[in-house]
């Protein structure tokens, strides 16, 4: 064979790759239909506060757990770092998934330090800043 047949195999298995959708777009297609891409069962839409700001990783534990496991769980919506226009909003719909739920609480009873510091974060989403 080739290096060019070689060449163009390789460029047909990356291309192939790249076709399958990524954990974000299983995400927001989720969030259309209401129904949790991974465990499969209706989401209850919810009012929920806008975060702004950089959220540091350390706060939430690795985002990859999160949007493997349970990427419906939790009961805020990033807002970004720059507010466009002066134009924001306080709160935003998000279909939470009740099984994402109960598996971010395993997975919290399983690293109590992280419990502890979500705990703090929604601590502050309950304050009047977030009403
Ligand atoms: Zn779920």
């Amino acid at each position: 064979m080739t290096r060019i047949s070689l060449l163009l195999i390789l460029m047909i298995v990356v291309s192939c790759a790249t076709l399958r959708d990524p954990p974000m777009s299983e995400f927001a297609r989720a969030q259309t239909m209401g129904i949790c891409h991974v465990h499969h069962v209706k989401m209850k839409r919810k009012s929920v506060p806008v975060v702004y700001g950089l959220i540091h990783g350390n706060v939430l534990g690795p985002m990859e757990v999160r949007l493997n496991r349970f990427p419906h769980a939790q009961e805020w919506v990033g807002g970004g770092c720059v507010i466009r226009n002066g134009k924001y909003h306080v709160k935003q719909w998000l279909y939470v998934c009740p099984e994402c739920q109960k598996a971010e609480q395993e997975w919290l009873n399983e690293n109590p330090e992280l419990a502890k510091s979500i705990k703090r974060f929604k601590e502050m989403l309950s304050t009047p800043y977030y009403p």
